[in-house]
């Protein structure tokens, strides 16, 4: 009978169809997220009086060389740019696995 086997292909096609749909947007959801969280920008900071340098993320028209609003840390003096560079982020257990061995191949 073709009347019984209809309903079950139209099932199955639609728990085809949501499956895909799915899988696309889990594809999607975690490359974005890769990319959120797996490089970022940072620019590090000089300061132009004691000359300690501090790092920071990377905020929009950052340029080498230019004086940023942040002030420094340490004696509030004004900051320049030193260099921009792209950072990979490591994910939380390797650093704390990478930490804990350096420390440990230190002692
Ligand atoms: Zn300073």
């Amino acid at each position: 009978m073709l009347a019984t086997d209809q309903p079950m292909l139209i099932g199955y096609m639609v728990v085809l169809l949501s499956t895909t749909v799915i899988l696309a947007y889990m594809l999607a959801a975690t490359v974005r997220k890769r990319r959120e969280a797996g490089q970022r920008v940072v620019s590090v900071l000089r300061c132009t009086s004691c000359n300690i340098s501090v790092k920071r993320g990377f905020r929009e028209g950052d340029y080498v060389g230019k004086i940023v609003d942040d002030k420094c840390p340490q004696c509030g003096g004004s900051m320049v740019v030193e260099s921009i560079y792209e950072e990979k982020v490591e994910s939380a257990s390797t650093l704390l696995l990478y930490g804990f061995k350096n420390k440990k191949d230190k002692g």
